[in-house]
């Protein structure tokens, strides 16, 4: 990890990786996503704000889980919410 980035990027050691490769919650609906992201607190993967439902910016609104990390294939990178703060691994 590099420097710059927040505590909230720092404290995660090991990445949750995508359990399946869909929004868990588009799926009850039948809905589209764009992208997907996984939340690295409790794992569950949702979509970005490109898609229509947002569903990973809601749940880190909600839960006050901070950090994701790119469900897409060949992108390795964490994103912060509420500190905006992105990094690399
Ligand atoms: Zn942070
Ligand atoms: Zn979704
Ligand atoms: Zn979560």
């Amino acid at each position: 990890m590099s420097e710059g980035i927040c505590s909230h990027i720092q404290a995660i050691t090991t990445v949750k990786h995508a359990r399946r490769r869909e929004c868990d919650e588009c799926v009850k609906t039948g809905a589209r996503w764009v992208h997907l992201r996984t939340c690295q607190e409790c794992g569950a993967t949702l979509c970005c704000d490109d898609s229509p439902n947002r569903h990973a910016s809601a749940h880190a609104r909600t839960s006050g889980h901070p950090v994701i990390a790119s469900a897409e294939p060949g992108e390795r990178w964490l994103y912060c919410y509420p500190d905006d703060a992105f990094a690399e691994y």
